[in-house]
């Protein structure tokens, strides 16, 4: 936690003592803030599956982005101070939730406290996979600790453009430091290559991820089934799946917490029993060519590949 007393852990390059409460353009002192924590739906496919992202939102922000959707969490800072041991808890929470991985939002300024927090769960049997959901704007120093411990990078990167950049975000240094920081992104982790059984395959991230996905799909005990990921695992669009369910032809029920179009979602969930009796009921409908074949023949038996 040393990093703290003289901040510099962004390229703000404060050097306020956080450690002793100060903050700076973060808004952020000695420990992180949580804005909300939960199952995401609305993230990325290859990163929600199933039974969603583990998103941790945490509050304040480097970056001072004027058009952010996120601006009560950002620049009002709302959200729940976290020492250590709470925030080891949510990612516990997250992870007996069934959540595929833990997905920090926002974690450019929260770097020691991650790792902080990181000891505590790991001792106490966190597993997943964890993904680094950032703005881009990070300092090489910083990224460089969570070298090894990172599974996925996921920069969302802003502009090339200095003057937008220095309009928009304040930051005009924005392209240059971005492209060095997705530089180290990638020198840590590699390319991900995405495979038609199973999505990633690539480097020791990629087969992880690759392996939770299997483990969810062959071993998932009654769970869920979104009309996305049900989609995915037959080979379709999504609004068949829709369709089908529109029709009465696939049972299924809403979700408690739908979640709309623009954030990607949907709002079914599906059971497997369910899945199973409408591919017997419509075997016409069909591609055998398309679907996940270790998938299907297991929904068909209903489980001996898992058995197996
Ligand atoms: S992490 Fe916060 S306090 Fe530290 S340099 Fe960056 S903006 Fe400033």
């Amino acid at each position: 936690m040393n990093e703290l007393a003289d901040c510099a852990l962004c390229p703000r390059g404060c050097q306020v003592d956080r450690s002793g409460g100060k903050v700076a353009v973060c808004q952020c002192g000695r420990h992180a803030r949580v804005s909300s924590y939960f199952p995401h739906f609305g993230e990325e496919d290859c990163l929600r599956g199933t039974r969603g992202s583990g998103t941790i939102f945490f509050s304040g922000c480097n970056l001072r982005c004027i058009f952010c959707q996120n601006f009560d969490i950002s620049w009002q800072v709302e959200g729940e101070v976290t020492p250590p041991e709470r925030l080891a808890e949510m990612m516990l929470k997250l992870q007996a939730r069934g959540c595929h991985n833990i997905n920090f939002v926002t974690p450019e300024h929260v770097v020691p406290q991650i790792l902080e927090a990181l000891l505590i769960a790991v001792k106490d049997g966190l597993q997943l996979p964890l993904v680094y959901n950032t703005g881009a704007y990070d300092s090489l120093e910083s990224l460089r600790l969570m070298d090894g411990v990172i599974d996925i990078y996921m920069p969302d990167f802003k502009f090339w453009d200095l003057e937008m950049a220095r309009r928009y975000l304040k930051a005009a240094d924005y392209p240059e430091t971005a492209r060095q920081v997705i530089k180290e992104m990638h020198r840590q982790v590699g390319s991900l290559v995405f495979d038609k059984a199973a999505g990633y395959s690539h480097t020791v991230t990629g087969i992880h991820l690759k392996l939770k996905r299997m483990r969810f799909w062959f071993k998932h005990d009654g769970s869920f089934y979104s009309a996305y990921s049900l989609a995915q695992a037959l080979g379709i669009d999504p609004h068949a799946v829709t369709r089908w369910i529109k029709s009465g032809h696939l049972k299924a029920k809403f979700r408690d917490a739908a979640r709309g179009p623009q954030q990607k979602g949907d709002s079914y969930l599906i059971q497997e029993k369910d899945v199973r009796r409408f591919i017997l009921q419509h075997p016409t409908d069909i591609d055998l060519r398309k679907v996940d074949q270790l998938w299907f023949i297991d929904v068909i038996t209903n489980g001996l590949v898992r058995a197996a």
